[in-house]
Parts: C-alpha cells; sequence; structure tokens
C-alpha cells in the first residue's frame, strides 16, 4: 500500500514504487510485482517523514522535565551545547542523532546547531553522508547566554557566509531567538539570507516569562514584530511555537507568508501552554510540524502529529484526521520548508521513503491511518530510504 492524501478519503493505494538513482522513476497502482526488493503485499509505503524543528546538539538531553524553557536553557540546554566546541565532539553527535531520525522514519529536517560555526559546518558533513535532506546552522547569539556561547554579531555573519550547501543540506540563518540575539545581529542575519536565499529559523512567542522577557528587551513591542522590523520574516522563515501570538500578529505572520512550526511535544514536556493551531489557520498562517527535540522528548514525527490531535482536543477543537497528520509530516512539512520535490511518492519526487509492516489489520479497518496514527510502533519500520540509499534496515539492529 502507498499513502496517497489525496487519492481516496482512507489515503492509502494498493501499488509499487519504482527507485532509480535519487528519485523516484515510477510509481504503479494495484498489485505489487512478484519480486519486489523491498516491502511487499503487507507492507505500507509512506513518503520520509519531516521535522520542521529540532536540535541535533540536544540530542543526550532529552527528558530533563520540570523546568520551565529559561530554566531549562539555562541549566540543561546550555551545558549540553558548549560540547559543541569541540568539532570532533559535534560530528560524531550529529551522525548519532541524524541515524536515529533516520531510524524513525524521518528522511528531512529544519535543524539548529550551536554557535560554533566550525563544529556545525562538521556536522552538516555528517548529516550530508546520510543523504538526508536538511537546513541546517549554526544557532546565532550574542547576549543573554553564558558568554562561551556568545559571539561578535558580525563575527558569526562572516562565518556563517563562509558556508555553502553540502550534498542535500543546505545552510540555514538561525537567530536562536530575540531574547540572545541583538538588533544588529538579526539585521545581519536577515541581509545574508536575503542576499543568499537561504532559510530563516528562530523561535517565537513560546512561553510567558519568555514573552515578559522580550517586551522588556524590546519597549513592549509584538514580539513578532521584533523580528519583522529586522527583516527576519520572509516566505523562508521558519519560526518555532507560536503559543502566544494574538491575531495582529498572526496576521503579520501571513502577510509575510513566514511558516509558523507547532511543536505540540515540546510545548507540553516544558508546560509552555496550548498552541492554538485554529486559531492560525484561520487566520492563513502558513504551518508545519516540528519534534523541538530536546524541548519535546519525543524523536518520531508520528507521535509529534498525534500531539498535535491531542492538543486541539485539549482546547476543545476540530483535530485534523489521521490522513491529514500523515500528510503534515511529508508533502506538508516539505511544501513549508520550499521542497517541492519532496515528501509525495509521484514520479520525479526524490526517493525518501519509510516502508513499514505494520501489524494492524488495515484491510477492514473503517480509518486506516487513524489506526496507524494513533497505534503507531516504531518496530513497524522495517527501512528507511533517504536519497534513493537505504540508510536504516531493521535487520541491522541486533
Ligand atoms: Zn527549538
Amino acid at each position: 500500500m502507498l499513502f496517497q492524501p489525496d487519492a481516496n478519503p482512507r489515503g492509502l493505494v494498493p501499488g509499487w514504487v519504482h527507485v532509480e538513482g535519487g528519485s523516484i522513476l515510477d510509481v504503479g497502482f494495484g498489485s505489487a510485482p512478484a519480486r519486489a526488493d523491498l516491502g511487499g503485499d503487507d507492507s505500507c509505503i509512506f513518503p520520509g517523514f519531516i521535522d520542521a524543528h529540532v536540535h541535533l546538539p540536544q540530542f543526550d538531553s532529552i527528558g530533563v522535565a520540570g523546568l520551565e524553557l529559561l530554566d531549562w536553557l539555562n541549566t540543561v540546554i546550555f551545558p549540553a551545547e558548549m560540547r559543541w566546541g569541540d568539532p570532533g565532539f559535534a560530528a560524531a553527535m550529529a551522525e548519532r542523532a541524524t541515524d536515529e531520525l533516520i531510524s524513525f522514519g524521518t528522511t528531512g529536517f529544519a535543524g539548529y546547531g550551536t554557535v560554533h560555526a566550525e563544529s556545525v559546518r562538521e556536522a552538516m558533513v555528517q548529516v550530508a553522508s546520510r543523504h538526508v535532506r536538511a537546513v541546517f546552522g549554526p544557532s546565532l547569539m550574542d547576549r543573554n547566554a553564558p558568554p562561551e556561547l556568545c559571539r561578535v554579531a558580525s563575527e558569526q555573519i562572516e562565518a556563517l557566509s563562509g558556508f555553502s550547501t553540502i550534498g542535500r543540506v543546505e545552510p540555514a540563518v538561525t537567530p536562536r531567538f530575540a531574547v540572545a540575539c541583538s538588533p544588529e545581529l538579526m539585521t545581519q542575519a536577515a541581509e545574508l539570507a536575503r542576499a543568499r536565499g537561504w532559510a530563516i529559523q528562530t523561535h517565537l512567542a513560546e512561553t510567558r516569562a519568555e514573552m515578559a522577557l522580550v517586551a522588556s528587551l524590546f519597549g513592549g513591542r509584538p514580539y513578532a514584530q521584533v523580528y519583522d522590523e529586522c527583516g527576519l520574516l520572509t516566505p523562508r522563515t521558519i519560526v518555532a511555537h507560536g503559543v502566544y501570538l494574538d491575531d495582529a500578529q498572526r496576521d503579520l505572520l501571513r502577510r509575510r507568508g513566514s511558516v509558523l512550526a507547532h511543536c505540540p511535544t515540546a510545548n507540553r514536556f516544558l508546560r509552555a501552554g496550548a498552541m492554538d493551531r485554529d486559531a492560525a489557520q484561520v487566520r492563513g498562517v502558513r504551518l508545519a510540524l516540528g519534534s523541538d527535540v530536546a524541548g519535546g522528548p519525543d524523536r518520531s514525527m508520528v507521535r509529534v502529529a498525534r500531539a498535535m490531535v491531542e492538543t486541539a482536543w485539549s482546547v476543545g477543537h476540530e483535530a485534523p484526521s489521521g490522513v491529514e497528520c500523515f500528510r503534515a509530516i511529508t508533502r506538508g512539512n516539505a511544501e513549508a520548508l520550499g521542497w517541492n520535490a519532496c515528501g509525495h511518492i509521484a514520479p520525479g519526487f526524490e526517493a525518501d521513503l519509510v516502508v513499514t509492516r505494520p501489524t494492524l489489520g488495515l484491510a477492514e479497518h473503517p480509518d486506516p491511518l487513524g489506526g496507524l496514527l494513533h497505534a503507531w510502533d516504531d518496530r513497524w519500520i522495517e527501512q528507511t530510504i533517504v536519497g534513493g540509499v537505504v540508510e536504516y534496515d531493521v535487520r541491522w539492529r541486533v
């Protein structure tokens, strides 16, 4: 079975995929050829999952509970990120984290590094070696963080301007958040992104304490407006969270064409609050979905999508269907990141695929994608194909 969200309400169609090189050469509907390389009659094949917001340097910090965002950054995350001062450590950790993501079916992501430019470049090499599609960059910071993690604005921009695309990994301009970035740093970052056409990623309106701090640092101006005045809101900008936006700020995001990455597992884990996805959707804001590891403890994008449903229920809203959830973490996130040949099983698309063998009976199931979403079991993932290459096979786990 192939995940085809627009084919029918069930979202699944019997069929097969022919991969050649890094692309999908052909897609057939009906019975699979007798001699398939992967999968078979009881398999479900999805496009590779895409994570629109993740921090690779935080993979060893998952699960430290009980702290508010700003305390958690200071006591858990910043010390962890200091370890990326060693490029060898950063490269090894990026390799590990990338392999973890692939084992959960993730074949593309928008990722944050640390402030250490050379280490992040080494990390990019590791991500690219697994054929993953990514935007990835050093987290830019020049204030309100430990001195070891702050750099002079112009030096960070100069270092980043020396970056280039490696394999399928494109540099991303990543001012961490307004608390840790001076207006000078954010303005220079926006100018570099505009000159290169690179993606921009940052955090926006995640917690009440952060909102109060940004208001005090920027004379009470609305948080989204702070970014806009620095030129950071573009159609290639992904802002994560947006829990505490008002309609005026949602309208500003819509006018700029920027993407709001909803991170429901992170909002729950750090007890930030429940993001009102409906309100953003009604105002026409482009939406994506992210794990925000390690703010979010779960690396599986399917469980992040399930948390999106549970968050919608918790605030009394209509929740996306199973088909819509799987679409959100595949083609939806691809479109949000501007990856137009990604996230869909069709000829000419990039060959990022997750081959699963669910133990749930799907043939007679009234809502197969809902069943898969809510009962999701990572043991169902048999292979993850990234850029046409099998980068994970369950049989390798012994
Ligand atoms: Zn984050």
